[in-house]
């Protein structure tokens, strides 16, 4: 096993007091997609933006790690939309200056594993419904009905977008029309707006195989975020070429162009508030900097429950909203090192999902119930496979990712430890989980047994760790339809001079907190200012 080493690919600069510049226009809080993407379209209107990370390296979710030879992705598996021009494809090719390259997976991009049978998604819209209708011929006007929801879902998704980037008074305003954009089904669970398509509980399980890409299944889940995932996969699935961390490291040099940093190492302790505006940030080290626009993307649970004052947030009533909110479950992850190539190995550009059944929200009780029970959801994915230069970096290797829910309780006595020296007890609850999840690979490619060289198993202490989310979430707050109807989830604030983005805003997903950062930047400057920009973003 290599040692456990923290990773050498690092972006970003390391953040030293002496390294500020005498002041800037806005401060970013995190610098994952949602905070570089507001900080990079805030640069290109002429602002000075420092970026505050706590981490080693920049990119939150999108940082890629090295161990031992290998590279592994921690929070981007695949993306949609990219494969064609569309609004999320230029919004790519904008930040990155066209540096950003995507690869496409295999045409069978999801496979799901349910209980002994097995379905597929296959990019394309008429592609998709026709594989699904030899899967389920009995049902192909469920699936008709199904994907035309989905049609319809564009215009109940950008009305959700646009109704978190208005001002009070223009919601006011738009509110008959908002709300008639969200009607049913729109404001229904997945489960109930499925259920009455169809009464086949293989096609809903299949409908909402991909449910792990927003963590709740479709009795917990809101229709509007399982339309959000299902359409933004419809076309297939793509990859960063080069690793994940070439999102973040594309999109730094608009930031730096415009005179701003993106500074690791930089753990905001508190965001400063004076005669109830802000005034700044105290970092970790004590140092201050002094600014009065403040943009948080660590989460709304870190900044109005650990980084505001708290009379701050309690006066300003967001300690009481965040009771209408929840933290999505945290997860285990592990990280796979194998002698030869993906190609070697015969490793596909394809997702695997496991299941133990159909019944995706029984399976979730039963884990929850009980840590022996069947793991409700295993995914697996092969970066190295997906990613057409990974042999140029590392030569002769392949590397496979597992993911699976984890509870953030069953690791907190360990919470206070530091990473790397979590002891012994630790590692051994870790080895086993790894080993449990090890099972479910070699259950599908047997041939894998004997090939690993390496493994390691990351927990929600991890994500605590390296990404700051309190209880290790995996994709911020749950997406509960409680949180789909929260207003203040937005990114102008009521404390002048704070602003939110990131997936919280929106929902998450690497485009999601994205495109967060473009309805932050429009909420800071204005649609006069925004107008002009938005044409170069998307001529
Ligand atoms: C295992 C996993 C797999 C995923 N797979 C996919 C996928 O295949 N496709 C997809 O589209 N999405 C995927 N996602 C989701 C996606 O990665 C996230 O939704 C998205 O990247 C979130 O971006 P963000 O900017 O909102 O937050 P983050 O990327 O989490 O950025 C927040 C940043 O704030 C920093 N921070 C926190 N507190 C402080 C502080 N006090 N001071 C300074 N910095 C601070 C953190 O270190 C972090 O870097 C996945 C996520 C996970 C966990």
């Amino acid at each position: 096993m290599a040692k456990m080493s923290p990773s050498t690919l690092r972006i970003g600069y390391r953040y030293r007091p002496t390294r500020l510049a005498p002041d800037y226009d806005a401060i970013v809080i995190g610098s994952g997609i949602g905070g570089l993407t507001t900080a990079a379209l805030l640069s290109d209107l002429g602002w000075k933006v420092c970026v505050l990370e706590q981490h080693y390296t920049a990119g939150g979710f999108t940082h890629s790690y090295e161990r031992g030879g290998y590279e592994w992705d921690v929070g981007v598996h695949y993306i949609g939309e990219v494969g064609a021009s569309t609004r999320t494809r230029k919004m790519f090719d904008y930040l990155s200056n066209g540096q950003l390259k995507w690869a496409p997976m295999d045409s069978e991009y999801d496979r799901f594993y349910v209980g002994d049978k097995v379905f597929n998604a296959i990019a394309g819209k008429e592609e998709f419904r026709d594989n699904l209708v030899r899967q389920f011929p009995e049902e192909a006007h469920a699936i008709d009905q199904y994907l035309k929801l989905l049609d319809r879902s564009g215009d109940a998704l950008s009305a959700f977008g646009m109704g978190r980037g208005l001002s009070t008074w223009m919601r006011w305003l738009l509110k008959p029309w908002l709300a008639w954009r969200l009607r049913s089904p729109f404001n229904k669970g997945t489960w109930e707006v499925l259920s009455e398509l169809t009464d086949d509980p293989d096609l809903i399980a299949t409908l909402c195989g991909q449910w792990g890409d927003m963590g709740l299944p479709p009795k917990r889940s809101p229709f509007m975020a399982h339309a959000m995932i299902a359409r933004h996969y419809l076309y297939g699935g793509y990859y960063p070429t080069g690793g994940s961390w070439r999102i973040a490291d594309t999109i730094i040099p608009k930031i730096q162009a415009a005179g701003g940093e993106v500074f690791t190492y930089a753990r905001v302790e508190q965001i400063l508030v004076e005669n109830g505006r802000i005034s700044g940030v105290e970092m970790k080290d004590g140092h201050r900097i002094d600014c009065n626009c403040v943009i948080s993307s660590a989460g709304v649970d870190n900044t109005f429950n650990h980084l505001l004052p708290e009379d701050v947030a309690t006066k300003s009533g967001y300690r009481r909203h965040m009771e209408n909110v929840q933290p999505s479950v945290g997860h285990l992850g592990v990280y796979i090192g194998l002698k030869g190539t993906a190609k070697e190995l015969g490793l596909p550009k394809t997702n695997f999902w496991i299941y133990p059944g159909n019944d995706y929200d029984k399976a979730l009780d039963d884990f929850l119930e009980d840590q022996d029970a069947p793991f409700p959801i295993v995914y697996i994915s092969f970066p190295s496979a997906k990613d057409p230069d990974y042999e140029n970096r590392h030569p002769g290797t392949a590397t496979i990712e597992i993911v699976a829910p984890a509870p953030y309780e069953r690791f907190e006595k360990w919470r206070e430890a530091t990473w790397g020296k979590r002891g012994d007890d630790y590692e051994a609850y870790k080895e086993m989980l790894g080993e449990r999840l090890m099972e479910h690979l070699y259950d599908k490619l047997p041939h894998l047994r004997g090939k690993v060289d390496y493994f390691e198993v990351s927990t929600p202490l991890s994500t605590n760790w390296f990404g700051g989310y309190q209880r290790g979430e995996l994709y911020g707050l749950a997406h509960t339809r409680q949180r789909m109807q929260q207003d203040w989830l937005r990114p102008k604030t009521t404390i002048p001079g704070l602003w939110l983005t990131g997936q919280d805003v929106l929902t998450c997903g690497v485009t999601g907190a994205m495109m967060a950062g473009l309805i932050t930047t429009l909420s800071l400057v204005g649609a006069r200012k925004m107008g002009p920009l938005m044409k170069r973003i998307y001529a």
